[in-house]
């Protein structure tokens, strides 16, 4: 159309010199204003991290070689398999792996979601799996974690692990602390104090503590005794 018009400019007939001037602005004045609020839309989006995504799924049994066996305290068929963003040490988002039991599915999430939104930054997230379900190498990597089929620490009863309804979070920046003040995993001697400063420690009384407990998770941090600041469990314990 606009073809058409600029045509019949060209043959410069003095009565269509009217009609072809407001053809001519129309296009000129739609343009900008086409452009704009689609050049608005792509501009956030492209920089923006993607948003919090969490996927609920049954666990089969060979993604728990290790940390599932019978007589186990809690089925693995009402174990639930979390995949979920979180953001990480090197402010990017990743996807992680968590298992819980499916009744506290929703308050994981919901605990997960607010500290994605904040950039709360977690180090890393496998199943306990990855070690060979074993508690002392997963630690050791920084590794988060929630189901493990084990004893408490220094204890002949189930941990509330065993159960699906605890979670250790970034554990070498929070360590477990002995009733004397000291830790077994030396890369993380320097995490012993509360409170502190740091990335992915967890202090008395902050928006993660507060975060859990909203949703009815304690915090290993507030025992007597001994100490355990990566530890969040349903009810305590
Ligand atoms: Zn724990």
């Amino acid at each position: 159309m606009a073809v058409v018009a600029l045509a019949s400019v060209a043959c410069g007939a003095g009565e269509s010199a009217a009609s072809p001037a407001p053809a001519a602005s129309a296009p000129v004045q739609e343009t900008p204003q086409s452009r704009a609020p689609v050049a608005a839309t792509p501009t956030p989006s492209k920089t923006a991290p993607p948003t919090f995504d969490a996927k609920v799924t049954k666990v089969s049994r060979d993604r728990l070689p290790h940390s599932w066996r019978p007589g186990c305290p809690v089925h693995y068929r009402d174990l639930r398999l979390i995949t979920l963003t979180y953001w990480g040490f090197d402010n990017k988002p990743h996807t992680g792996e968590l298992v819980v039991r499916n009744t506290v599915t929703d308050d994981i999430v919901t605990v997960f979601r607010k500290l994605y939104d904040w950039r709360w930054p977690i180090k890393q997230m496998k199943l306990v799996d990855a070690y060979k379900a074993d508690d002392f190498a997963s630690i050791d990597v920084d590794n988060t974690s929630a189901f493990n089929c084990r004893k408490a620490t220094g204890s002949s009863n189930w941990s509330n692990h065993a159960y699906g309804a605890a979670i250790d979070i970034n554990p070498r920046e929070n360590p477990y602390i002995t009733a004397s003040g000291s830790t077994a995993h030396q890369n993380a001697k320097k995490f012993t104090e509360r409170p502190m400063k740091g990335k992915g420690v967890v202090n008395p009384g902050d928006k993660v503590v507060k975060a859990f407990a909203a949703v009815g998770w304690e915090w290993g941090g507030y025992w007597s005794g001994a100490k355990d600041y990566q530890h969040f469990s349903k009810g305590g314990g």
